[in-house]
């Protein structure tokens, strides 16, 4: 579940996605239940399912499987989503963070299957952070560890969602990038960004598409929301000396324009040896490591074990 789309698949042990749907987010609790229920039973049709994680972006209450505080996506707050979806979809369930699945999803199937230290940076709506250490998923005193998206990078920044100044997110995750374009747009006249800006409002697809064809305007945002981003991954690094950096989330289709600059920011800051050690890149299942890692987060509650991992 995303700011802005809900995607479920149905998942095997080695890593297929046997069936996919994708539906928007809404923004009443109501519709939103039941679009989940909806995308849930549509897509195990003809398919023989062991159980469900949902993953939403958010502070997720591992004792409770309750969204307790998500500011980019109000509408699941306070939902008691077990109690509440089970009966519905007759499986059980299991909710995590989103960016936590991701980094699970990106150590079992993707860029970390030859790792044990991972740092996963998600760049959508909001930026989602998720940190494996020695193999194991870094939860904190009550499951809130890897908000890497809250970490001040510019004391009086523009105002994030969680209602600090100047977090990583709000300086560099894919809603930012909208909102630089509408800035950098002037300093480039005669940009294809530029003309783009005059006649709607720019989001941070456009910006990618028109950084692809080479716009000189495009690329200066992506470079500079890159820089940011390398600033916040710089500190990661030297916090928690990870093989791989994984990028992840929608905006990570912008690739090398936003990708290089942050390196070249980490290279910059990050300390030695963990500077020469780490390998930055974008997360190899995209924008659906979240759902592959959800997928094996499912939990049998009888045994408490992954499922995919039983089967
Ligand atoms: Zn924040």
């Amino acid at each position: 579940m995303g700011g802005t789309k809900i995607a479920a698949g149905v998942i095997t042990p080695q890593g297929e996605a046997l069936s996919r749907v994708r539906y928007p987010t809404s923004s009443s609790p109501e519709i939103l239940l039941s679009t989940l229920v909806r995308a849930i039973n549509e897509v195990r049709e003809g398919f023989e399912v062991g159980g469900v994680c949902l993953s939403v972006p958010g502070f997720v209450s591992e004792r409770e499987n309750r969204v307790v505080y998500s500011p980019n996506l109000h509408a699941v707050e306070g939902i008691p989503l077990k109690e509440v979806l089970e009966p519905r979809i007759g499986l059980p369930l299991t909710v995590e963070n989103d960016a936590n699945a991701a980094a699970w999803g990106e150590l079992r199937f993707g860029l970390g299957r030859e790792v044990e230290h991972l740092v996963m940076v998600t760049l959508g709506t909001g930026i989602g952070g998720g940190v494996i250490s020695h193999g194991i998923l870094l939860r904190g005193a009550q499951g809130a560890a890897g908000e890497l998206g809250h970490v001040t990078v510019l004391p009086d920044g523009p105002r994030c969602a969680c209602g600090n100044r100047g977090c990583l997110e709000v300086m560099a995750s894919g809603t930012s990038i909208g909102r630089r374009a509408r800035e950098v747009a002037a300093r480039y006249p005669g940009s294809a960004l530029a003309e783009l800006a005059m006649e709607r409002e720019i989001v941070g697809e456009d910006v990618s598409r028109l950084a692809a064809a080479g716009d000189e305007g495009a690329l200066a945002v992506l470079a500079e929301t890159g820089r940011w981003l390398g600033m916040g991954l710089a500190s990661f690094v030297n916090v928690f000396n990870p093989e791989v950096v994984a990028i992840g989330g929608g905006a990570v289709d912008a690739g090398e324009p936003l990708l290089g600059p942050a390196r070249e920011e980490v290279r910059l800051r990050a300390r030695p040896p963990s500077r020469d050690l780490v390998v930055v890149k974008g997360a190899t299942l995209g924008p659906e490591s979240g759902m592959f890692g959800a997928a094996a987060l499912a939990r049998d509650p009888k045994t408490g074990r992954y499922i995919l991992d039983e089967a």
